[in-house]
């Protein structure tokens, strides 16, 4: 694609992936309506700049980059169109967040049914990366609670997609990493909740088998399911770590719903053993952010969730469970200047407990071990892309040095070969380095051909770009 003219420099940013280890120059356009959106649409045509979408710039790696093309940043796009209480069905504008919307539907008794880590993604965001939550055994991911969305095409013909009636369609924009229309309104359907609070057990676990067993077992019996490993123990305790299950309380069980559904006793934690504010966990972490110090962080944690795991059940506010890390302002900072990436792989049950210890040791053995490790159990959705099936998914972060770079971006590939040959899949959302090969391989049943298909049908000029994109999809996009 070839620029008609120049694009205006005020608009140029350094834009940067959540894990700030991957950034990119652009153009940077942020209209506040539908209007707007259609403009800066028009805009990249006339140009004939692409254009990468971008949410609220919460994907690990490159998803919402790509160097010196216009990007629409849909964050002033944070209505919410409409809410009913009675139905517990939400219209929203794209860029409002999973806080807007939890919000908004908590007073009434309703949920999410779907929440990543972190409240801070998009609407559209989380549809375009089909996003799942510690319960996607029970819920699957975020677009099977979309009823409709409104995608504005590449020829700036705006549709109202709903899963009966254009499948093919939505099941490939949702999931589908921005690449085929923007998302520029969508309906979902809440979930009745009778507390505002969560019933949660945590278990200690000693080696990875324990702890895949422990995840499969309380799926069934639990509404959320997730372990954490502490990714330094190696030999007999490889594996080793934390499960939290957690369900939502009964109808009568909470005496004072109505209160606790007030969003301003939904609070995270606001000190550390009621002492150390939040806000100083940064700086405290920030020189530990090396291998021995990592060790301890992990051995500590370890260590003390395994003196107060055990029968005892307590009580957690949804926020909290849900949204734990977000108590801990800027907590990715502490990586810089560097940054962090995460590679997240899910690999079928029958699989797991070898492909997931191999990856464990391929870290140690890199001399890299992750600094944070989460295990979760998923199932198979209907969406194109999706990195959805029936199994384990393990995320694995680690600090970018100026020195490890190059290596980690090795170990990423040595991490996901097994997984390839497992049958597994990969979560774009959190990617930053692996190559494009990989990815591909992964889809066996004929979904790239068919997502290309739908590219060339809709996007022919291949307006719609990002670099994730074009490094997965690789000459299989062109
Ligand atoms: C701390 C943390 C924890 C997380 N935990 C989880 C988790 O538990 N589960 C999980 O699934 N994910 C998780 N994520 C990943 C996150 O949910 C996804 O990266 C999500 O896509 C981020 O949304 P965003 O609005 O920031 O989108 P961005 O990162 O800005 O964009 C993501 C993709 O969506 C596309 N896009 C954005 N808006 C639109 C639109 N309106 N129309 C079409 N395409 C669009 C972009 O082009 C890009 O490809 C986590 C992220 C962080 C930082």
């Amino acid at each position: 694609m070839r620029r008609s003219s120049p694009l205006p420099p005020e608009h140029l940013e350094w834009v940067q992936g959540w894990g700030r280890a991957v950034g990119a120059p652009g153009y940077v356009y942020r209209p506040a309506d539908a209007r707007g959106v259609a403009d800066v649409l028009e805009l990249a045509r006339s140009h004939r700049v692409p254009l990468v979408l971008r949410g609220r710039g919460r994907s690990y790696g490159d998803a919402a980059l790509l160097p010196e093309a216009m990007m629409l940043s849909l964050d002033r796009m944070n209505k919410i169109l409409a809410w009913d209480p009675s139905s517990g069905v939400m219209d929203v504008e794209p860029g409002v967040t999973i806080e807007e919307i939890w919000r908004t539907a908590l007073p009434d008794g309703w949920w999410p049914p779907v929440v990543t880590g972190t409240a801070t993604p998009s609407a559209g965001g989380i549809l375009a990366m089909n996003a799942h939550g510690k319960n996607n055994w029970h819920r699957g991911t975020v677009g099977e609670h979309c009823e409709e969305i409104d995608l504005l095409l590449p020829s700036g013909e705006s549709r109202t997609l709903t899963p009966e009636r254009d499948s093919g369609l939505f099941h490939a924009v949702i999931s589908g990493f921005g690449q085929l229309g923007i998302i520029t309104r969508a309906r979902f359907r809440m979930m009745r909740v009778h507390s505002g609070f969560l019933d949660v057990q945590a278990l200690a676990v000693s080696n990875l088998g324990e702890m895949l067993r422990l995840l499969d077992e309380a799926k069934d019996r639990w509404e959320y399911v997730v372990g954490w490993i502490d990714a330094f123990a190696g030999g007999r305790h490889l594996g080793r770590g934390l499960v939290h299950v957690a369900r939502h309380l009964d109808e009568g069980e909470d005496p004072a719903p109505g209160r606790h559904f007030d969003p301003s006793v939904q609070r995270g934690p606001g000190r550390i053993a009621g002492v150390v504010p939040m806000s100083m966990i940064p700086p405290l972490l920030k020189p530990l952010t090396n291998r021995p110090g990592l060790r301890m962080i992990n051995l500590v944690k370890y260590s003390l969730g395994r003196l107060t795991a055990g029968e005892r059940h307590f009580q957690q506010s949804l926020v909290e469970f849900s949204f734990l890390l977000d108590a801990i302002p800027g907590w990715e900072r502490i990586y810089e200047p560097g940054g962090l990436i995460q590679h997240q792989s899910f690999v079928p049950v029958r699989h797991a407990e070898r492909v997931l210890g191999r990856q464990l040791e391929l870290c140690q053995r890199a001399g890299m071990p992750s600094f944070l490790a989460v295990l979760k159990r998923h199932r198979p959705d209907p969406f194109l892309l999706t990195h959805g099936l029936d199994g384990f998914s393990l995320a694995l972060d680690f600090p970018v040095t100026r020195t490890n770079r190059a290596r980690l971006w090795r170990l990423v590939r040595e991490l996901a070969e097994p997984v390839v040959a497992a049958g597994g899949r990969f979560y774009p959302a959190k990617d930053a380095a692996l190559p494009g090969e990989l990815f591909r391989a992964a889809f066996t049943g004929g979904e790239l051909d068919r997502f290309t298909a739908l590219k060339r049908t809709y996007d022919p000029e291949h307006l719609l770009r990002s670099s994730l994109a074009d490094r997965l999809l690789g000459s299989f996009w062109e």
